[in-house]
């Protein structure tokens, strides 16, 4: 019999994180941001409480020092997280530093450069894909790296890059061959911040808090030891990333929905309107009925990616669709819990509005919900050919 049961010690993680989340985070969510930034003393305090449930460097891998946590694990980290909105949206770092999977490619004298001091939490890097003709679509960025003796000469615009200001480098995709696009003119690249010609030119503010950054890069000259893995081969390592980050989004928007789930259904009982409580209609039953049923296929859809993908399968459907469905989803569940807690589920006095924020910015970043369904359209359309 297939079992849709998590393991045993999986179990207790999320029992353990629940009841942390529930102790530790919810009670203080509106006190622990300045801005979309994350308090020094409650990072600190996160920072503690993840170290004693062993999440600590929870995104490196065990050979370089991390717990060695499979993807699922994860995912119910990122679940139990995403109830509440104690973090900002992106980038808290309570479970130490957020190492993309480009760093880890990096060998000898720029593995001493780049990884370890980011593993130390020394150093802080940043991922620079989007440019402002290119977000979806990456393969048409516009900026190129020219190969130029023993430098390329980096020439373009990023746009939208979270983390930029606080970096001491960025993980810079360019073209080196613009007519092969994505399919191998696409090269990854570390860049310092502070290399002549790499200007921070806007921050944007987004309704979320985020503020990520505009790049210009003007004759930037790069050794070519700091390009990452061969020329024209940058795009797949992005993408092997930005692969378990579906998971991640599919998990943290469980949380969202569950959070919603618990709030509207409190909600509905303590609410009554024309002599009976909301709970009583079965116009709100029905709503929370659906919020339920969708979490439900939600969570199998993610926890199936992510053993796939533990198995050392590529899952790509699998994970376009857990990370489509759940951040609609979750968008829908916390929509619903604002439209039953009616005027006060739009104030500042409920974390709800803030979730509703969150979430929506989800299904456009890191892949928009219609590239989502435009990639499974193309497996569909070969299955049933
Ligand atoms: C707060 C924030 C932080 C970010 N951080 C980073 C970062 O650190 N690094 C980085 O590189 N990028 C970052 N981004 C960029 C983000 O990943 C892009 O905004 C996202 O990929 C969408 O790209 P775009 O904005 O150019 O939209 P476009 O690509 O212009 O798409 C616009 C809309 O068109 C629709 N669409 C697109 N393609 C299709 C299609 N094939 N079929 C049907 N409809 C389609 C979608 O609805 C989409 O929302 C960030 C963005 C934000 C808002």
């Amino acid at each position: 019999m297939m079992d849709f049961k998590l393991p045993e010690e999986l179990q207790m993680l999320q029992q353990s994180l629940r009841r942390y989340v529930d102790n530790e985070m919810i009670p203080h969510e509106r006190e622990t941001l300045e801005g979309n930034e994350l308090k020094p003393e409650w990072r600190a305090k996160f920072q503690d409480g993840m170290k004693k449930l062993g999440l600590w460097m929870m995104d490196v891998p065990e050979e370089h020092g991390g717990p060695g946590l499979s993807l699922l694990a994860k995912s119910i980290v990122w679940q139990e997280l995403g109830r509440t909105i104690a973090l900002p949206a992106r980038e808290d770092g309570i479970t130490g530093p957020q190492v993309r999977h480009i760093l880890f490619q990096l060998q000898g004298e720029m593995r001493e450069k780049y990884l370890l001091p980011t593993l130390r939490g020394e150093k802080r890097g940043c991922f620079a894909q989007t440019e402002p003709d290119a977000g979806s679509d990456p393969g048409g960025m516009r900026t190129t790296a020219v190969l130029d003796g023993d430098h390329y000469v980096i020439n373009g615009v990023k746009r939208f890059i979270t983390g930029a200001g606080k970096s001491d480098f960025m993980q810079l995709m360019a073209a080196t061959d613009r007519a092969k696009g994505s399919r191998g003119g696409i090269s990854c690249f570390i860049v310092d911040m502070n290399t002549p010609g790499v200007t921070l030119t806007a921050q944007y503010e987004t309704m979320m808090g985020d503020r990520p950054w505009e790049i210009v890069l003007d004759n930037v000259r790069v050794p070519v030891p700091h390009r990452v893995g061969e020329e024209g081969k940058g795009f797949g390592l992005a993408q092997k990333w930005l692969g378990a980050g579906r998971v991640k989004h599919g998990s943290r928007a469980l949380g969202v929905a569950e959070r919603a789930l618990e709030m509207a259904v409190k909600y509905s009982h303590q609410r009554s309107t024309f002599g009976k409580p909301l709970a009583e209609r079965q116009g709100v039953q029905w709503q929370l009925t659906d919020i339920w049923m969708n979490l439900d296929v939600a969570t199998l859809l993610v926890r199936r990616a992510a053993s796939l993908i533990d198995d050392g399968q590529e899952a790509r459907v699998e994970a376009y669709h857990c990370k489509y469905f759940s951040d609609e989803m979750a968008f829908q569940a916390i929509d619903r819990c604002m439209q039953i807690h009616g005027g006060i589920g739009l104030t500042t006095d409920l974390p709800i509005e803030r979730m509703w924020r969150q979430q929506r910015s989800y299904r456009i970043t890191e892949g928009a919900s219609e590239v989502m369904r435009t990639v499974i359209a193309r497996h569909v359309m070969k299955a049933y050919a």
